[in-house]
């Protein structure tokens, strides 16, 4: 005789090794998943069989809405599924690099995500005009960037992203020293302790920066973060995609001479050309042809 079936959300992943986090408070679960293909990321929706008090079987994960992946060589190449939203912390110091920026930029468009920037310590105010010189281009584009500081304003940092986080699911990314962590204490208070059970019922060891955690935010709604991220893994993009990702690329494709056309050097290029009119910022045409060359290899 089997036990009864229950579905949960997976809320932490390491390596294969799972949290299921049971329908209608019915408890946390140690996951495993059933045969090899079988792999789950944070965020699924699963149905499971238990095995014990603290165990069980995935026996299905439910349709995604998306699934990100990670580029790094860690033991998951899942990210997360079932994402309404980025957010992505970056600080007037160290210097924040655009590359990543620009990447998981692109990321969240083909997944379409919505995106949030958030510019942390702005109360370091010596590379606060250069931060904000940088990020203007991004501005331009469209998204959205918010000036905070969770150290020297927490109240009012926590005040601007609380509404922004309450009911969706929202990736958390960030280089290291940004902040990150920081702002996951501020929005979610009980999260240190939190990760401290998670590691030690996955028996993660001291090796939490592979471990992706789900909180759940005091609104609804939930964060996640995974320590030592800082790579979407773009290889699944096709390059239709790639092309549909650079917004600003969209009311010039139409125009190129040839049907396919990939931008880099055809002519009769209406993209190229818009480059040189200076309406294409010279470093989104560069990522463009980076990400290319990647696909490629
Ligand atoms: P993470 O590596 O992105 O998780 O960054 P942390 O949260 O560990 O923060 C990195 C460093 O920046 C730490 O020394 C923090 O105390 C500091 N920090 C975080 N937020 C602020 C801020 O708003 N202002 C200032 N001045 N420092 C901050
Ligand atoms: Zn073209």
């Amino acid at each position: 005789m089997s036990a009864p079936l229950e579905s949960g959300v997976i809320t932490a992943a390491y390596g294969r090794h799972y949290l299921i986090e049971l329908e209608n408070n019915g408890g946390l679960l140690q996951g495993f998943p059933r045969g090899k293909k079988n792999d789950a990321a944070v965020g699924d929706k699963v149905i499971c069989e238990r095995r014990s008090n603290n165990q069980g079987v995935i026996l299905e994960i439910l349709p995604r809405r998306n699934l990100l992946y990670r580029s790094d060589a860690f033991k998951s190449k899942y990210l997360a599924a079932n994402l309404d939203q980025l957010l992505i912390v970056l600080a007037t110091e160290p210097y924040f690099s655009e590359e990543m920026l620009g990447r998981a930029l692109l990321a969240a468009q083909a997944h379409e995500l919505t995106t949030l920037i958030v510019l942390n310590k702005t109360d370091l105010t010596t590379m606060l005009a250069s931060a904000r010189a940088r990020l203007h281009l991004y501005q331009k584009l469209g998204f959205e960037v918010l000036e905070v500081s969770v150290h020297a304003q927490p109240q009012a940092t926590h005040e601007h992203l609380a509404s922004r986080l309450a009911g969706r699911a929202t990736l958390l990314l960030g280089q290291s020293g940004m902040g990150k962590s920081s702002l996951v204490n501020l929005l979610v208070p009980e999260a240190q302790a939190a990760t401290r059970e998670i590691s030690t019922a996955l028996k993660t060891g001291k090796h939490t920066t592979t471990l992706t955690r789900l909180y759940r935010l005091p609104d609804g709604g939930a964060l996640i973060d995974s320590p030592g991220f800082q790579e979407f893994g773009l290889h699944h993009l096709s390059e239709g995609m790639l092309e549909r990702a650079f917004g600003e690329f969209q009311p010039f494709l139409a125009g190129c001479r040839f049907y396919n056309c990939r931008h880099l050097h055809e002519p009769g290029c209406a993209v190229l050309a818009a480059l040189k009119r200076g309406e294409i910022a010279p470093a989104r045409h560069s990522l463009y042809m980076q990400l290319l060359a990647e696909k490629e290899q």
